[in-house]
C-alpha cells in the first residue's frame, strides 16, 4: 500500500518549470536526452565522482550529489528535487539499491510509474504470477532440485542481480557443484545460495520488447527491441572447440551490453498483444496499471513460441541502444522517438491537459 500523498506534493509545484529527475546510472542518459528535446529541465541525483558522463554529454541541468544511490531517500535530497519541480523516473538503480517499502513509505516525490506494480517487479514469484495470469507462455517454475534430473534448468539469485552469478544445470549433482563454484569465484554470496529461483531452461533465441502504455491515449505501443550481450556465456565459443572441450567452464550471465533488433514481422502481431494483455493485466493486480515503461524478457522457441521469463515494470537499459530512434518508432511516430523522449512527451502532454495526476503515483 503506497503511503505517499502525491496530490499534495504535485499541489505545490511550478507545473512550467517542471523537471525529469533521476539516479545518475542505468538509462539516465536515454531519460535526460528525451527530457531536454521535449523542452524540459533535468535533474541527475549522481554520486560524487560519477557526474563525468553527465557532464560529458551536457544532459543535466542540475546536480544533486549523493554518496550512495540509497541517499535519494535523504530529507535534504527530497527537499531539493521537490525545489526543482521534479518528477523522478525510476530504473533499473532504484530496484537495485532501494527497498520496495523505502519506495512506497519514504520516497515522497512523484513517480513517472505505478509505485505497487515496482514491487510486483522485484519478486520473482509475483513476476510470474503477472505474467501467467496475463495468458502469456511462461517456464516452468523447479520449487525441488530434483525435479530437474535431466532437464536443462536456469538458476537465478534474489534481486537485481543482471544475471551476475547465473548458471544452467542438468542434474541434482551438477547443481551443487556449480553453487560451489560460483560461491567460491564469489560471484554469489551465502545468502543467495539459500534463496535459488530454478526455472525451466528455454532453448530458442532472446527477444526483449520494450513497451509503453499511455494513460492520456489509453492505448499500447512498441518503442523497440533489444538482445543482450553477457559474460562469459557470450564468450565463450569464442574459444577454439578442442580447447574449449578440455575447459570447465561454468560461464555466468552478467549483463554488458545490449544490441537493437527488429523481429520478423509475423511476430509483430503476438509481441503487441502481449503488451496488451500484460497491461490488462497491471489494471486488476495494482490499478490503475501500467504507467509509461514496461519491458518483457522472451525468448523465441523455434516453433515460434514466445515464452515470458522476466517482467520490468520501468524503463530498461536495452532501451539504450534505441536512443535517437528505431525503425518501429519511425513507423509509428514518422520522428525519432526513443523511450526517454516518449516519457518526456507523456509528462509534457499531461501537464498541458491538466492531468499530471494521471502519470505519477
Ligand atoms: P548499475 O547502476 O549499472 O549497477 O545497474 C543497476 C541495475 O540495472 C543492476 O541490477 C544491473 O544489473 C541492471 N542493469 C544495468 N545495465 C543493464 C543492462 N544493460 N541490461 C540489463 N540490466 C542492466
Ligand atoms: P535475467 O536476469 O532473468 O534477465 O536472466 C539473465 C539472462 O539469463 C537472460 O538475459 C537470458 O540470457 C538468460 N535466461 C534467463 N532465464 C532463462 C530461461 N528460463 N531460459 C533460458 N535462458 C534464460
Amino acid at each position: 500500500m503506497v503511503a505517499v500523498d502525491i496530490s499534495k506534493i504535485l499541489a505545490g509545484y511550478n507545473k512550467k518549470k517542471i523537471s525529469i529527475a533521476t539516479l545518475g546510472s542505468h538509462s539516465a542518459l536515454n531519460i535526460f536526452k528525451g527530457a531536454k528535446e521535449e523542452g524540459l529541465r533535468t535533474v541527475c541525483v549522481c554520486i560524487k565522482g560519477q557526474e563525468k558522463v553527465y557532464k560529458y554529454f551536457d544532459l543535466a541541468d542540475e546536480f544533486i550529489y549523493v554518496e550512495k544511490f540509497h541517499d535519494i531517500l535523504n530529507k535534504e535530497t527530497q527537499e531539493k528535487l521537490v525545489e526543482h519541480n521534479s518528477i523522478v523516473v525510476p530504473h533499473g538503480s532504484f530496484n537495485a539499491y532501494i527497498n520496495q517499502d523505502e519506495m512506497e513509505n519514504k520516497f515522497k516525490l512523484p513517480l513517472f510509474g505505478n509505485r505497487t506494480l515496482l514491487r510486483w517487479e522485484v519478486s520473482r514469484e509475483k513476476q510470474h504470477e503477472w505474467l501467467s495470469t496475463a495468458g502469456l507462455k511462461v517456464p516452468r517454475i523447479y520449487h525441488n532440485i530434483d525435479e530437474i534430473e535431466g532437464k536443462l534448468a536456469f538458476v537465478k539469485f534474489p534481486g537485481a542481480k543482471g544475471g551476475k552469478g547465473y548458471f544452467v544445470v542438468d542434474s541434482a549433482k551438477a547443481y551443487e557443484k556449480k553453487i560451489k563454484d560460483m560461491l567460491e569465484r564469489k560471484l554469489i554470496t551465502k545468502e543467495d545460495a539459500e534463496h535459488p529461483y530454478v526455472q525451466e531452461y528455454i532453448v530458442g533465441v532472446s527477444v526483449y520488447p520494450h513497451y509503453f502504455y499511455s494513460p492520456l491515449k489509453n492505448e499500447i505501443e512498441l518503442l523497440g527491441i533489444d538482445k543482450r550481450y553477457e559474460s562469459s556465456v557470450d564468450g565463450i565459443f569464442r574459444i577454439p572447440v578442442p580447447e574449449l572441450l578440455g575447459q570447465k567452464i561454468n560461464p555466468s550471465f552478467t549483463v554488458v551490453g545490449n544490441f537493437p533488433m527488429v523481429a520478423r514481422e509475423s511476430l509483430l502481431n503476438e509481441i503487441i498483444r502481449m503488451g496488451e494483455r500484460i497491461s490488462q493485466q497491471a489494471k486488476k493486480i495494482a490499478p490503475p496499471g501500467c504507467i509509461g515503461p514496461f519491458c518483457l524478457e522472451t525468448i523465441v522457441t523455434e516453433n515460434l513460441d514466445i515464452i515470458a521469463f522476466e517482467i520490468s515494470a520501468r524503463i530498461v537499459a536495452g532501451c539504450n541502444a534505441h536512443i535517437g530512434g528505431n525503425p518501429y518508432t519511425y513507423l509509428k511516430y514518422s520522428e525519432p522517438m526513443y523511450m526517454g523522449k516518449r516519457i518526456a512527451r507523456e509528462v509534457k502532454n499531461a501537464i498541458k491537459k491538466e492531468t499530471i495526476e494521471d502519470v505519477v503515483t
